[in-house]
């Protein structure tokens, strides 16, 4: 599996494509997010340290973001690789993860950025419920992806969260965060001509279908 990097806003559907391409091309999915999130969920020394900065849209620092993600990367089944959302979401990540990939002979080969504008991403963020259990994704703002029954899984029946980070006021820390931090990657990886823009602002069929045509087709055995 070919070494991609995400860049995009919150909202964007950086989860979504992930989960797309590692049930497409059989590669684990690690997301930093997840990762931080189970730290906080399982109350581990890293958890309760980053607890609170979790749920206010800012980036949580890089040492203990690279100390999770080296502890993930290091299990087995990312050794034939793997698709990594939520990282590097910074220049000083970006230049750790090129040379943590360079000590195996690698090196990012696509950098696929999801473009979305800001009032499409909070109407996104501000109606996103998870189901707890199969983790199918609704949304409330948006008809088409509306639970039949407020609040409960169309399809094994159990309840429907929503992120503590997806409310109007912790998405607008987000969205900037992206713009002041993340963004800037975009000109970091443009001088390696690896960079391509996909409309985000589409169903994310055929979003995936554009990304395929940049990864090349899954082979299938
Ligand atoms: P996400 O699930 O990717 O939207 O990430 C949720 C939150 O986790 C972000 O708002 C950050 O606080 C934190 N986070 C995720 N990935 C990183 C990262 N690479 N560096 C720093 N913080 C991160």
């Amino acid at each position: 599996m070919k070494n991609i990097v995400f860049i995009a806003p919150p909202a964007a559907g950086k989860g979504t494509q992930s989960k797309m391409i590692c049930a497409a091309y059989n590669v684990p999915h690690i997301s930093t997010g997840d990762l931080l999130r189970e730290a906080v969920e399982s109350g581990t020394t890293i958890g309760n340290q980053i607890k609170n900065q979790m749920t206010l849209g800012t980036l949580i620092d890089d040492e203990v973001v690279l100390t999770l993600l080296k502890e993930r990367l290091a299990k087995e089944d990312c050794k034939d690789g793997y698709i990594l959302d939520g990282y590097p979401r910074n220049v000083a990540q970006a230049k750790v993860y090129d040379a943590l990939l360079a000590e195996s002979g690698k090196k990012v080969e696509h950098v696929l950025v999801l473009d979305l504008d800001y009032d499409t991403a909070k109407m996104r963020i501000t109606g996103r419920f998870t189901c707890q259990r199969c983790g199918h994704v609704y949304n409330t703002n948006i008809e088409e992806l509306k639970p039949m029954k407020q609040g409960v899984c169309d399809y094994c029946k159990s309840k429907l969260i929503q992120r503590k980070d997806d409310n109007e006021e912790t998405f607008k820390k987000r969205y900037e965060t992206y713009l002041k931090e993340t963004e800037p990657l975009i000109a970091y990886y443009k001088e390696k001509d690896i960079v391509s823009h996909i409309n985000s602002k589409r169903d994310a069929y055929l979003i995936f279908a554009d990304i395929k045509k940049i990864l090349g087709e899954p082979k299938h055995d």
